[in-house]
């Protein structure tokens, strides 16, 4: 998608001529400028004696392949929080022993957005599993008989973890 209005005034986007935004598309009255930055995305393999959640995708992008429980980080949110907030509302389930394990980069789907996303390790602590309708099919799985992940990151991800297991 390309931006092509000010969101402040409507007025047509231009490209920007001097200065350290120069070659970037703004606002000729100054109100914003447009900068491609990435979304910032969290995902968590969840360990429950040495087998892991893995959801199938019910909607687009990717739908019916394998991902790991996560989502978009809000504005002003920790990643932390924001992680145990997609678990909770993806599985229901509480975890515990929350680590950070990587951080790579992907995007949205094919032609999607761009996305730095945060790889978590954690393990189950509660709750009685519960699938939410953004996934069709739920399975805990070894890592050797782990599927192939739909994004990037979680590939990348799940080769560290097979990595630091064999
Ligand atoms: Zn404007």
């Amino acid at each position: 998608m390309t931006f092509r209005f000010c969101p402040g005034c409507a007025a047509p986007l231009t490209e920007i001529q001097a200065g350290n935004d120069a070659g970037l598309l703004g606002c000729p009255d100054g109100h914003y400028v447009h900068y491609a930055n990435p979304a910032v995305t969290a995902f968590a393999f969840i360990e429950d004696d040495g087998r892991y959640l893995a959801l199938r995708r019910a909607h687009e992008p990717l739908v019916g392949t394998w991902d790991l429980p996560g989502g978009f980080i809000e504005a002003g949110e920790y990643p932390d929080d924001a992680i145990c907030r997609e678990i909770l509302e993806e599985t229901a389930l509480e975890i515990t022993d929350l680590e950070v394990f990587g951080a790579w980069t992907g995007q949205y789907g094919e032609g999607g957005k761009w996305t730095v996303d945060i790889a978590y390790h954690c393990r189950r602590a509660a709750g009685t599993f519960t699938m939410s309708a953004e996934k069709s099919e739920a399975a805990w799985l070894s890592l050797d008989e782990f599927p192939l992940p739909a994004f990037n990151s979680e590939r990348l991800a799940l080769d560290v973890l097979r990595s630091c297991h064999s």
